[in-house]
């Protein structure tokens, strides 16, 4: 396989993300230079890295919590959050042609350090830096709220009250955070309240490597309303998961290089996504966490191509499941979209 040429052909096609933590896609330039103006010792390439890069799997997952957190903590200005919004959209456009790009950002973990920005404030800067790059690059790009699992359900109810009075701008609601210490069961009610306003849903479920989490899958489907699951990749250790995956035709938000530095799989060469890909789920192909990951999404797609030997026309029918699994108005999508495709 002539990898060069391929990474060619795959960089030039119009491409879907469904998958990104807004913060944690940042530019690495960026993010070093914010890091550096706020006293991190981190000139050296090295030190940056020690720092707020993922670059190996995880070993212990404190160990690199605190990159997460690090990477939050510069983050101190509606200045510097509306430039990463807008960087992030352009970088997404030139590095892989995204044309739909829907990002997510939990206001519980951006503004726990930041008190002096308000939830509004926030808000409308991720707007203004969306709206910017919306009107540079042909790309419509779309945000889901996320809700921690580490927080309350009282806390978390005001957060699906923030996202019902966005709802001009907030396309989903989506759960993240340790899923292998905090169930999904106590913010089912959240979920459904969001899900009868019209809001999607999204739950980040089935994706560290612990025997029986799939479980958290059926629990998104039959009980929160999910329309898509993110990441979801351990469906594979149960037949009945897959099933119900393929039989309502519910997308999962796949991250190979997320999941295999997270652990949830051994190599990229491991990864389930070509049997999930077999057995007919709607397999799509995502970041989560570009910027401290050092990955793209034309990187994601070679690295499919180059490891499990998934061919163009099947990176294909991904890119089109995940453009109609994409939460943004059809209007928006067919205006960016219909002249490539
Ligand atoms: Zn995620």
């Amino acid at each position: 396989m002539n990898i060069p040429s391929l990474a060619n052909e795959i960089k030039a096609l119009p491409k879907v993300e469904l998958h990104c933590h807004l913060e944690l896609a940042i530019r690495q330039s960026t993010l070093q230079e914010f890091a550096l103006a706020r006293g991190f010792q981190v000139q050296e390439s090295r030190n940056f890295s020690q720092a707020f890069l993922i670059e190996e799997p995880m070993g212990e997952l404190p160990s690199v919590l605190h990159k997460f957190l690090n990477t939050r903590d510069v983050l101190d200005s509606v200045e510097c959050i509306e430039r990463v919004a807008f960087e992030v959209c352009e970088d997404m456009y030139k590095t892989s042609n995204v044309r739909i790009l829907e990002l997510r950002y939990a206001p519980s973990f951006l503004l726990d350090k930041h008190k002096h920005i308000s939830p509004d404030e926030l808000q409308e800067a991720i707007h203004r830096g969306i709206d910017r790059a919306e009107s540079m690059y042909p790309i419509a790009v779309g945000l889901i709220c996320i809700l921690q699992r580490t927080k309350s359900v009282e806390e978390n109810a005001s957060w699906v009250d923030f996202a019902l009075n966005h709802r001009n701008r907030f396309l989903a609601l989506d759960l993240a955070d340790n899923e292998v210490d905090f169930d999904p069961e106590p913010f089912i009610p959240l979920f459904q309240r969001a899900k009868n306003a019209g809001l999607g849903i999204t739950v980040h479920a089935g994706e560290p490597k612990i025997p029986g989490i799939s479980k958290n899958i059926r629990t998104a489907i039959e009980r929160m309303g999910a329309d898509r699951i993110g990441h979801g990749l351990q469906a594979i250790e149960d037949d009945a998961i897959v099933k119900l995956l393929v039989d309502r035709g519910i997308p999962l938000e796949l991250c190979p290089t997320s999941n295999w530095l997270t652990g949830a799989c051994l190599s990229i060469s491991e990864h389930p996504f070509n049997h999930l890909y077999e057995k007919g789920v709607y397999t799509t192909i995502n970041t989560d966490d570009p910027g401290i990951m050092c990955t793209d999404l034309s990187n994601e797609f070679v690295l499919l191509a180059a490891h499990q030997n998934i061919t163009i026309d099947q990176l294909k029918q991904c890119t089109k499941w995940a453009f109609e699994a994409s939460f943004i108005d059809d209007k928006q999508k067919n205006s960016v979209w219909s002249e490539i495709a």
